[in-house]
């Protein structure tokens, strides 16, 4: 079986096309007798080939509620589903094959591993999966080739500007066609020309190749580009209703589900 296409073991929900859903999520942490709610009673839906921003001043629970819906926290009161199945649920088998196969993420700092190049930083989450070796060259080049970077890819990253590095960073998290991105902060570390260069990509990811995406940012410069902004603010969310945009998306394309064996 061709390892990048999807793994069976987290059921597919047959009903809608939500991906991960958020009902009624509460998040609190208790610090020094001091309860902070920093997610309060959050309900959210993030549907197939949807781009999300999250926007919100530093502080407003944007962090909090991104690792709720990659499974890495748990809401204290509420629940986070993917696919219908709540995520507090998974064992342990499960959440990797989450966490390989279905969510990939990216962080302002870009985490890529210093001493390799930016071909096996990207190549990397495959050989973990057991990606074999024809495929995963395909599929590497493939994805540098699709964030402009096929001619660095044998840079290490402090060769590697910080707009070329979260390219990377970005190739990384969608070699193994993951449903969902969710990135937090992706551009906090950029000038802007870069920042927007970013969230073109994740439009790009979202139009052509029918992943969702779901991005904080606290740049307002940067929202344009999404399906539906959110305001985060004191652990709450609202929506932007004027500002929903609507996206052509008839030259959708549903992504390859084998890669060089087709
Ligand atoms: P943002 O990402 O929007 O800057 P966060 O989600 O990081 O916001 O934080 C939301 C609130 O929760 C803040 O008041 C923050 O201080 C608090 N908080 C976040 N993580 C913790 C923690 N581990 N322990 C206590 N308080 C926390
Ligand atoms: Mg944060």
């Amino acid at each position: 079986m061709n390892q990048v296409t999807k793994q069976t073991t987290v059921p597919k929900s047959p009903t809608d096309n939500t991906v991960i859903q958020a009902i009624n999520a509460s998040r609190e942490y208790e610090l020094e007798g001091e309860t902070i709610h920093a997610i309060r009673s959050v309900n959210l839906d993030i549907r197939k080939g949807k781009f999300i921003t999250l926007v919100g001043r530093s502080g407003s629970g944007k962090t909090t509620l991104l690792n709720m819906l990659a499974g890495l926290d748990h809401p204290t009161s509420g629940k986070v589903l993917f696919e219908g199945v709540d995520l507090s649920d998974y064992n342990e088998k499960q959440f990797i094959q989450l966490r390989r196969h279905r969510i990939g993420v990216v962080f302002q700092s870009f985490a890529l591993l210093p001493l390799l190049s930016a071909y096996e930083n990207v190549e990397l989450p495959m050989r973990i999966a057991g990606v074999g070796a024809k495929e995963r060259s395909y599929r590497t080049n493939e994805v540098l080739d699709m964030v402009g970077l096929a001619r660095r890819a044998k840079h290490r990253p402090y060769e590697l500007s910080g707009g070329e590095q979260q390219r990377i960073s970005i190739a990384r998290a969608v070699a193994m066609r993951p449903d969902v991105i969710l990135a937090d902060e992706p551009t906090g570390e950029l000038d802007s020309v870069n920042a927007s260069e970013i969230f073109g990509l994740f439009r790009h990811m979202v139009s052509e190749e029918g992943m969702s995406v779901v991005a904080t940012t606290h740049d307002r410069a940067l929202i344009d580009m999404s399906d539906q902004i959110y305001t985060v603010h004191n652990g709450m969310l609202e929506l932007n209703e004027s500002s929903v945009n609507d996206y052509d998306n008839s030259q959708f394309k549903k992504p390859a589900t084998v890669t060089g064996s087709k």
